[in-house]
């Protein structure tokens, strides 16, 4: 069933990838006039196919709409969208909310955060977890961080593409939370890649495995989703040769933005150390591009 948000808005979209391409479809199917720009010209092209009209700059997308969301790689690039030369910050209304749902680090969040209220905005991070499988189904978990009010304008919005709203806290505590998220996914996806490869070394059907450990205390999402096999579940990038559903790149990203939590904080933290090792190893060998899963090339060789 579509799920209607209460009030009608336009919406400026910068960054429809794997996830944006899937978000703004059900933005559009909320009702919402999604105003899309990508870098990659055939990445717009793609969404226009969900409802979304193209757009040829960055400050079209932006200028006079009520919200800007972002969905982009990096840090890096949601500071040069937001705070560069001819971003979003310069052609945007001040009255314009602002939503940035890419994963980044947590300096630039905060940067984010505070030159955008020196501006006179409203700005909250907003990351979310699902998946390309939960941004398509409209069922993403949304963590948001901010102003109250903020957060509470955001919410409304975001309504479409999500199955829950988290209210994190204060400015950046979305990004906190979704960065020791993904550092637990990580470490299950590693812990999947380990015990399908011995499975298989045990003379044990895969499907069969995977059905007791569905039901038994090896279950995750990273099991139910992304398992590293072909043919058992049908959301795995296993099954098209690991083709990207998410990059290596961004997990190896992640996992080093955990790390990189835990140095400020004086936390050490040896598995996701171990995972991080792997998911660099991957980049390091040219396979950055393709889907984080591969991870079970690390122990399986013969894969991938
Ligand atoms: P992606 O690389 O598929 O998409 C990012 C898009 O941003 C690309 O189309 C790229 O061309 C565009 N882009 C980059 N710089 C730009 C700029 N300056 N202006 C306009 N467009 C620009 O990445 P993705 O998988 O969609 O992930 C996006 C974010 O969401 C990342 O931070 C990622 O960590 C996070 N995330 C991804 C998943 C997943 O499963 N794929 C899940 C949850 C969160």
């Amino acid at each position: 069933m579509e799920k209607r948000s209460a009030a009608m808005a336009t919406i400026g979209w910068i960054g429809l990838g794997h996830m944006g391409s899937r978000m703004t479809a059900n933005l559009v199917k909320g009702g919402h006039t999604v105003l899309g720009f990508d870098l990659n010209p055939a990445a717009i092209e793609a969404a226009a196919v969900g409802g979304v009209k193209p757009v040829a700059s960055l400050a079209e997308a932006v200028r006079d709409v009520d919200a800007v969301f972002t969905m982009l790689p990096k840090g890096e690039h949601v500071r040069a969208v937001y705070l560069g030369e001819g971003g979003v910050l310069a052609h945007a209304a001040p009255t314009t909310l602002l939503v940035d749902s890419s994963t980044i680090d947590i300096d630039s969040a905060r940067t984010l955060h505070e030159t955008a209220s020196e501006s006179g905005f409203r700005f909250v991070d907003a990351p979310v977890s699902g998946g390309i499988s939960g941004a398509a189904a409209g069922t993403l978990t949304f963590m948001v961080g901010g102003e109250p009010a903020a957060v509470d304008a955001a919410a409304t919005l975001i309504e479409p593409m999500s199955g829950n709203i988290i209210r994190t806290g204060g400015a950046t505590s979305g990004q906190a939370a979704k960065i020791c998220n993904n550092m637990m996914l990580l470490i299950n996806l590693a812990g999947c890649a380990e015990g399908a490869v011995l499975a298989d070394r045990l003379g044990l059907d895969p499907q069969v495995f995977w059905n007791v450990a569905s039901v038994s205390s090896a279950d995750s999402w990273a099991l139910r989703t992304w398992y590293p096999v072909p043919g058992i579940v049908e959301t795995a990038a296993a099954n098209n040769g690991f083709a990207a559903t998410f990059t290596a790149e961004l997990a190896n990203k992640d996992i080093g933005l955990a790390l990189a939590a835990a140095e400020s904080t004086g936390t050490v933290l040896p598995a996701a150390q171990l995972v991080r090792d792997q998911l660099q190893h991957l980049v390091d060998s040219g396979r950055g591009d393709r889907d984080c899963s591969l991870i079970i090339s690390h122990i399986d060789p013969a894969i991938g």
